[in-house]
């Protein structure tokens, strides 16, 4: 057994290990989670949300007058975190007809949400005039057209006045990150280009019913360094004077200790610093922060189920690309302990169960003798892993289980096999 008990930063805030050696999220024990609700698990330290979610407005306000933190839900779209940032004051940003009824099932009045996507349906932008939304970002002119029939449709609420609208631009921006999650190059599926955007603009302005009081960016996710930020906004602003810029999320996190993003406090230091170098102090600055109010927040918890040894040694557990995608996806990286005897020298390829050779969760794992019944732990798994949690292999959605104080409580419950046949019709 490894002597070595150092916790990583990426753990949650307020992680430790306990007296026992075990891992503690949110001052509970997750070998004693593991036992009482099983695996996998996505374990919360609501705490670690709240106070990132505090840290994004104080630097915020600390810089800026008119400033709003806006949810990127797609990230983390269970209803407890929805509830937890409306309660913290944070707008939400939807990306889809689910996505705006979770949000406003979740309390976001809706004047505090902002309605993305790049195919938005008719039935989405009317819900979205029917319930009026803070803000339609609009991405083409397809949609634009849509917006035109059904106002004059009598989609909007008479004396409400026009709908508020920005319009999405790709800035021809694009930061170092996955090309799978980069938006902002000129090329991108999201939003017109620079060379559009004028055009664009006027078109909106042409449409009775919308009122255009700014325009959006999001130049991509897990973006590690901040001059890209700053680009976008340059860009933006070079398009003309608005009361509204949005700069997006993407604010990258560290998934393994070697990873440095920058801070929250440099990233909205950045934003802010950017729109009044290129547009001035007046205008509202919004932010829509997913993964960096997440994905730190959260552990999965795993049992080992088997070993096996060819010319690596293969530890298996019981979940995998159904409850986290991104190693499939984009070769995402992440670290693994055993929640008990965390410090292991033991490399070994932490597997998924799934019926796919690319089932791999850690590649380069580093284990304390691993043994079937461990729990293993992998951490900063919040941010699109419950998102885009999936059923593949008949496997049921792990639980989300909230813990403050030494107190858990489950937040969304694991899947049944009866929920697996739910939809099917007999
Ligand atoms: N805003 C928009 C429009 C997005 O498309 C995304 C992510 O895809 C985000 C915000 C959130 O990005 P991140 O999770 O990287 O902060």
């Amino acid at each position: 057994m490894s002597t070595s008990t150092a916790l990583s930063p990426v753990y949650p805030l307020g992680s430790r290990l306990n007296e026992r050696g075990r891992l503690e999220v949110g001052g509970c024990d997750v070998i004693e989670l593991a036992r009482e609700f099983g695996t996998p698990a996505f374990v919360v330290a609501e705490e670690d949300l709240r106070s990132r979610a505090r840290a994004f407005v104080a630097a915020g306000r600390a810089r800026h007058q008119d400033f709003q933190v806006v949810f990127a839900s797609k990230a983390f779209p269970a209803r407890a975190v929805l509830e937890l940032f409306a309660q913290e004051g944070l707008w939400c940003d939807v990306a889809s007809g689910g996505e705006l009824h979770l949000a406003l099932q979740a309390g976001f009045a809706a004047e505090r949400i902002v309605l993305h996507g790049n195919a938005k349906s008719r039935a989405e932008l009317a819900t979205a005039l029917r319930e009026r939304v803070g803000l339609i970002v609009i991405d083409n002119l397809s949609e634009l057209e849509r917006l035109r029939e059904l106002i004059a449709d009598g989609a909007l609420p008479p004396d409400r006045g026009p709908q508020s609208v920005l319009i999405r631009v790709a800035p021809g921006v694009s930061g170092d990150t996955h090309q799978k999650i980069s938006t902002g190059q000129s090329r991108s599926k999201f939003g017109f280009s620079m060379l559009d955007a004028p055009a664009a603009i006027e078109a909106v302005q042409s449409v009775d019913g919308l009122a255009l009081v700014g325009l959006h960016a999001h130049i991509g996710s897990q973006l590690l360094e901040l001059p890209p930020f700053a680009e976008s906004a340059a860009a933006l602003a070079g398009l003309g004077a608005f009361p509204v810029y949005d700069l997006g999320g993407g604010l990258g996190v560290a998934y393994t200790a070697d990873q440095h993003p920058p801070s929250i406090e440099d990233y909205v230091a950045a934003n802010v610093q950017a729109l009044h170098d290129h547009a001035g102090t007046n205008a509202r600055l919004l932010i829509e922060p997913g993964r960096s109010l997440v994905a730190n927040g959260c552990v999965t918890l795993y049992t080992v189920e088997s070993l096996k040894r060819n010319v690596d040694l293969w530890v298996a557990v019981d979940g995998g690309m159904s409850d986290n995608l991104r190693p499939m996806l984009y070769d995402a990286r992440y670290e693994a302990e055993v929640a008990d005897r965390f410090g292991g020298e033991a490399a070994c390829v932490l597997a998924g169960k799934h019926c796919e050779s690319g089932d791999v969760i850690v590649r380069h794992a580093h284990l304390d003798d691993p043994r079937p019944g461990d729990i293993v732990v992998t951490p900063a798994t919040g941010a699109y892993g419950h998102a885009m949690a999936n059923n593949y292999n008949g496997v049921p959605r792990p639980p989300v289980i909230f813990c403050r104080d030494g107190e858990a409580r489950v937040v969304v419950r694991r899947e049944t096999y009866d929920d697996l046949q739910a939809r099917d019709v007999r």
